[in-house]
């Protein structure tokens, strides 16, 4: 491709307003596999420099002293010195050297000047390794015993304990590397180099199940499926399927088809480290035809990757979001899994919704799309009710399993035997174990505090930069921000007024984990959530451990809602079931509503027969009226009556737009003249403007927000003119260190 068509491309499609086109980041990833990375880069507008840092991390160059000529410049001298006395130095060591950066366009002028050579180098990366620590084997309890005077060190012994991978990295864990160290010296603890698991293995090792027969209904997707792909026209279907109702197969025999017909195909999943059972069945259908692309993966493996899928070797790419840009060509099919998931939209520039893009590169590759989900985004059901999607359903379990029955607990009414389980519950978990079942907690963290209330002053401790109450971490006793991630040492009693009368408002996994250890101290709890998944591949050991039973009980945030399939687990139960519902945010009950199927969606998936009990304070909301009768149908069209009410989306498209500054004043101007713009330029009826006003989180990062939300008719409408506002901002922007970020379908507010 010529340079003139890419910098075409790249300022026609300048992501104002349009999420970052996909046949653009074909074409970047095309261009880079020919091209040095910063070239480019130097040609792109600003938002989609981040995409393509992705793929200069890839390589790394490596300078060789060419010939010798006369050198003019100071600079040109200093390189050519600095080459002489090191060996083959890479561009980043020599910035560091000349104290100078963006030394790569110098670089590459003296290359065409043949004084110097550029060679490409792809860093050669072995297996990473980190020191963790573990208890040495056979320990006594003598030798523990005296810890009782050093609280840390006691701490931290029981941590390797419990830890599912019987080793500890110091400071993940929030325990200090002095902490451990102090327990090599009394021989207490070990030393070990553990292998950073980087190369992708799900770390399930389940045998490989020989489905005989598809049933009647999956048999009835796949036709339609099949003889849409057949005619090779673009076709974008919603695939509405229960949990457990055997999807995933229908998938695996729609690729079969599409790969023996000689085209290659996509599949998304929501977060692969979550979702490690369904990766490992695609894997075991397509081996090496499929590549999986992961985070955890190094440079080498990225660029193999790229190539793999770039000349064929590998024919189907799996993954997270990105993966929608793999560089396949001929893409027959795209699969999007769990197409509801807000994990699909990337929050940050380009800002891009994965599923949206899905389809749109399923319309230019003339390839048939499949969005499936047990509780499809409203978006998608709408666009299925309007026809622009075809609708097929998988109402009923595989086999014939029951759906999950559905029980709510009235916390108010029922008597408690801890702070978070009722008695209702605690019988019903006892009852499991009793028969050697497995049971799943989940403890929902979205829109949840865990911040400490002074019952004396009323004091709650704020991150000073994000303005959002702290979090309580028992491990590390702190208090720390979950935006900025700043911490604060925490005494046990109140900053302000320094009572010890604190109430912790309210009890996430670790105090539930407490709790659960208490009246089960037989039982190994499993625990999932941010901090015991901080390590690569640590989610794999954790399911993994739970699969093969090595513990009953998992408890867990979301994290455990997702796509796991275990057989022995017959007893789900959800802490606070109706936490999710007090955030200020209108697709809330949406949200809640499919988490909690989702979760209620992993009980009773074989012959055993499933039960959901979901706790809960605010029991007369609709929505779990709904949710016991496990209608989808009947939720979204009582939803749908209230988005249009207040115009929210599916019925219209919303578009925040965000002015951030360190001068508060300098930021709220700016938003205020973006409406008395936005008032003049749109017509009334197309577009609802509210705001200015702070953001949900005012400040972050030391910096003030303000926002403007637009819910317009239409969307190409206002893209020329916020274009043309960001423009004609430029000059005040670099005056009050201003910003504008524009997000088109925002998934929080
Ligand atoms: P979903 O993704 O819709 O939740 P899965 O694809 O995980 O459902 O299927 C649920 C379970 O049913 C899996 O264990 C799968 O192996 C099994 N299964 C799927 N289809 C069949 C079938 N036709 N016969 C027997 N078992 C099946
Ligand atoms: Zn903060
Ligand atoms: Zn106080």
């Amino acid at each position: 491709m010529a340079d003139g068509t890419l910098v075409d491309v790249l300022n026609s499609a300048h992501p104002v307003l349009t999420t970052v086109t996909m046949k653009l980041a074909l074409w970047i990833a095309e261009y880079y596999i020919s091209r040095p990375i910063e070239a480019i880069n130097a040609l792109l507008p600003a938002p989609l420099k981040t995409t393509v840092q992705d793929f200069v991390e890839l390589c790394e160059f490596q300078l060789q002293s060419g010939t010798e000529k006369i050198v003019t410049t100071t600079l040109r001298k200093k390189i050519l010195r600095a080459l002489q006395e090191s060996n083959k130095p890479t561009v980043r060591q020599l910035e560091r050297k000349l104290g100078k950066h963006n030394l790569y366009r110098t670089l590459t002028v003296m290359e065409r000047g043949g004084l110097v050579q550029l060679k490409k180098k792809f860093p050669q990366s072995g297996p990473k390794t980190r020191t963790a620590y573990r208890l040495r084997p056979n320990l006594s309890d003598e030798v523990t015993e005296p810890l009782k005077r050093a609280p840390r060190q006691a701490e931290a012994v029981e941590k390797m304990r419990q830890s599912p991978h019987a080793s500890l990295f110091a400071q993940d864990n929030g325990i200090a590397r002095q902490t451990l160290e102090s327990l090599v010296k009394k021989g207490i603890a070990e030393k070990i180099r553990v292998e950073i698991q980087s190369s992708f293995s799900t770390g399930f090792t389940e045998p490989k199940k020989i489905i005989e027969q598809l049933s009647s209904a999956q048999h009835h997707v796949l036709k339609e499926l099949s003889d849409a792909f057949h005619s090779g026209s673009f076709t974008p279907f919603l695939l509405h399927g229960v949990t457990g109702s055997g999807k995933t197969i229908v998938y695996i025999e729609l690729l079969k088809q599409v790969l023996e017909s000689g085209r290659n195909a996509i599949v998304l999943v929501p977060e692969i480290s979550l979702t490690p059972q369904t990766a490992s069945r695609f894997r075991q259908h397509f081996g090496d035809d499929i590549q999986i692309l992961h985070s955890a993966m190094s440079n080498q493996e990225k660029y193999d990757a790229w190539q793999n899928l770039r000349n064929g070797k590998a024919r189907i790419a799996l993954g997270a979001r990105s993966t929608i840009f793999a560089p396949l060509c001929n893409v027959g099919a795209i699969i999007v899994d769990e197409e509801h998931d807000a994990a699909y939209k990337q929050d940050r520039t380009p800002r891009y919704h994965g599923r949206d893009t899905a389809v749109m590169r399923a319309k230019l590759e003339q390839a048939i799309c499949v969005l499936g989900s047990a509780t499809p985004s409203f978006e998608s059901y709408s666009n299925a009710e309007k026809g622009k999607y075809r609708l097929l359903r998988l109402p009923d379990r595989v086999d014939n399993a029951a759906m999950p029955a559905m029980k709510l607990v009235p916390m108010l009414e029922n008597r408690r035997i801890t702070p978070s389980l009722s008695e209702v519950l605690y019988l019903q978990i006892k009852e499991r174990l009793k028969r050697d079942e497995q049971v799943i907690l989940l403890q929902n963290r979205r829109g949840f505090a865990g911040s400490v209330l002074c019952m004396e002053c009323g004091h709650i401790t704020m991150c000073k930069h994000c303005n959002v109450p702290m979090v309580y971490h028992a491990s590390s006793r702190q208090q720390r921000c979950h935006y900025c991630g700043h911490a604060v040492a925490f005494s046990g009693n109140c900053p302000k007024c320094s009572s010890a009368n604190l109430l912790y408002k309210s009890s996430g996994t670790e105090r539930i984990a407490e709790e659960l250890r208490e009246l089960f101290p037989e039982e190994k709890i499993l625990r999932m959530d941010v901090d015991t998944t901080n390590t690569k591949g640590s989610h794999a050991i954790i399911l993994n451990a739970f699969h093969k039973k090595q513990a009953r009980i998992l408890l867990g945030t979301q994290m455990v809602a997702k796509g796991l399939d275990f057989p022995d687990v017959s007893l789900v139960g959800v802490l606070m079931a109706d936490i999710g519902l007090n955030i200020p945010d209108f697709r809330s009950g949406e949200r809640l509503f499919s988490l909690l199927m989702q979760v209620a969606g992993r009980a009773g998936r074989a012959a055993i027969p499933g039960e959901v009990y979901l706790q809960a304070y605010n029991t007369d909301n609709p929505l779990f009226a709904h949710l016991l009768r496990g209608s989808y149908e009947a939720f979204y069209q009582e939803e749908m009556v209230s988005r249009k009410e207040l115009h929210y989306p599916p019925f219209t498209r919303m578009v925040v737009i965000e002015f951030t500054s360190p001068d508060e004043t300098a930021a709220e101007k700016a938003a205020s003249a973006c409406v008395d713009h936005l008032r003049s330029y749109l017509k009334r009826d197309s577009c609802h403007i509210l705001g200015p006003a702070p953001a949900g989180i005012s400040r972050m990062k030391g910096r003030f927000r303000y926002q403007v939300l637009l819910k317009l008719q239409s969307r190409p409408l206002a893209a020329d003119y916020l274009k043309h506002l960001q423009y004609s901002l430029m000059n005040t922007w670099k005056k009050h260190h201003l910003s504008m970020i524009i997000d088109v379908d925002p998934q929080s507010l």
